[in-house]
């Protein structure tokens, strides 16, 4: 984000007088495309194709290959530093790859050969902290993307997507006067009016409250369907990434590391690192003989693991299903139909109060420490308890210890 923060800051510092209009302007949270609305009447395809990024020494990005549908939302997930924010900078045209191409609708926009300029692009931005120009009342926020339109089909333009997304008794107010809710709308709105092919966020809701960021993710996810924009959102959040993607694309360290939908990723993460992204879990390290570890819920396969050598048991935490000491059969969620589930006797060492859930460490029979736990609150758990505990061990996951899935 730094960077774009910094590319934003040069070219849009908040002055007086409204900036010009040159073409290279292109950076600009608003600048889109300075076309009309026709522009991007159909949706477009965005491909990486084996993007590199070195500065200096280092590799931000160190060979990413990824193809977007048109109209599908991908979500960019991953540690700060990681390289997410320099992918969506190279998309938008801003920044250079050092190699490898990128192609909107199979039209090389950026390669050795080749760079096609960010207003040429058809690409709409929006940024973590929405960039308004405070100077500009709120229409002439939204209508800045829509400079190449007579004057009054942009305000009409302008207006009907303002009423869209609710803010149109705001038009002739100031970007100040708003919450940081509408802000987030009136940005949205700004990027979205010329009608991109392409849209590209860069954290668009981590500058909101936790209970303002859902109903924004609803209504931007809408926003995004109905106009069918192939969407690149980056974000740092999980479940935020769960919520928007059509499909997530997790990050690590300048490489994409695994692509599928939130399913796929939740259920077959590849690595234990995905998998720590997508849930608590308990990690519990095994010798590996003859393939298999041995472990109180079962003898579980951990191909690809040589002998002797350890592998980690993954279980998740809302995985663990407790019950009163003498039922045999879990509560709540099912075991998957052709699992070998028995519960196990367990006693709870101690419980966290989280509101809906509870959070429980708890000691289980054949395991040498306490596993913790997540658990419907309702049930009122005590310290001290015995209880039942039901693990499925269809739902475990099993990793070498470099963090590959070893099933
Ligand atoms: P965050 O989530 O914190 O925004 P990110 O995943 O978006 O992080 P990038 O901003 O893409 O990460 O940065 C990737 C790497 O490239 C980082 O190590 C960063 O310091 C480096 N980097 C980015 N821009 C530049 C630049 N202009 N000059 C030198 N290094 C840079």
């Amino acid at each position: 984000m730094k960077g774009l923060r910094a590319a934003l800051t040069f070219r849009f510092p908040f002055r007086a007088k409204p900036p010009r209009l040159p073409s290279e302007t292109h950076a600009s949270p608003a600048a889109s495309v300075p076309r009309g609305r026709a522009a991007a009447a159909f949706a477009a395809s965005l491909t990486f194709d084996a993007v590199e990024r070195r500065y200096g020494q280092d590799m931000a990005l160190k060979g990413v290959s990824l193809a977007i549908a048109p109209g599908e939302v991908v979500c960019l997930l991953g540690p700060s530093g990681c390289g997410k924010t320099t992918l969506l900078r190279i998309a938008s045209g801003i920044e250079k790859p050092s190699r490898g191409r990128v192609l909107i609708n199979d039209r090389e926009v950026a390669g050795p050969e080749r760079f096609v300029p960010p207003e040429e692009r058809s690409v709409g931005l929006m940024f973590q902290d929405f960039a308004l120009f405070p100077h500009l009342t709120i229409l002439e926020n939204v209508a800045f993307g829509l400079r190449q339109l007579p004057k009054d089909e942009a305000r009409r333009e302008a207006l009907t997507i303002l009423a869209r997304v609710g803010l149109e008794r705001y038009a002739d107010g100031y970007p100040q006067v708003l919450s940081g809710g509408q802000q987030q709308r009136v940005a949205l709105a700004r990027a979205m009016v010329p009608r991109p092919a392409v849209m590209l966020m860069d954290e668009p809701f981590s500058g909101l409250d936790v209970q303002l960021r859902d109903s924004m993710q609803e209504e931007t996810l809408s926003l995004l369907r109905e106009t069918r924009a192939t969407s690149l959102i980056v974000t740092h959040h999980p479940e935020e990434a769960m919520r928007l993607g059509d499909r997530i694309a997790v990050m690590r360290d300048g490489l994409l590391i695994k692509v599928g939908t939130a399913e796929d990723l939740y259920r077959h993460p590849g690595e234990l690192f995905v998998a720590r992204m997508f849930s608590e879990i308990n990690e519990v390290p095994y010798k590996v003989a003859k393939g298999v570890i041995s472990t109180p819920i079962g003898t579980l396969p951990a191909p690809g693991v040589a002998q002797g050598e350890t592998a980690v048991l993954c279980i998740r935490e809302r995985g663990i299903v407790l019950g009163m000491p003498d039922e045999t059969k879990p509560r709540g969620s099912k075991p998957s139909d052709n699992s070998q589930t028995r519960a196990m006797a367990g006693r709870v060492l101690d419980v966290k109060f989280l509101g809906d859930v509870a959070l429980l460490e708890v000691g289980v029979q054949g395991f040498d420490r306490p596993l913790r736990a997540r658990a419907r609150e309702l049930e009122g758990w005590r310290r001290g308890a015995e209880v039942s505990v039901v693990i499925d061990p269809a739902r475990a996951l099993v990793f070498s210890a470099n963090g590959s899935e070893t099933r």
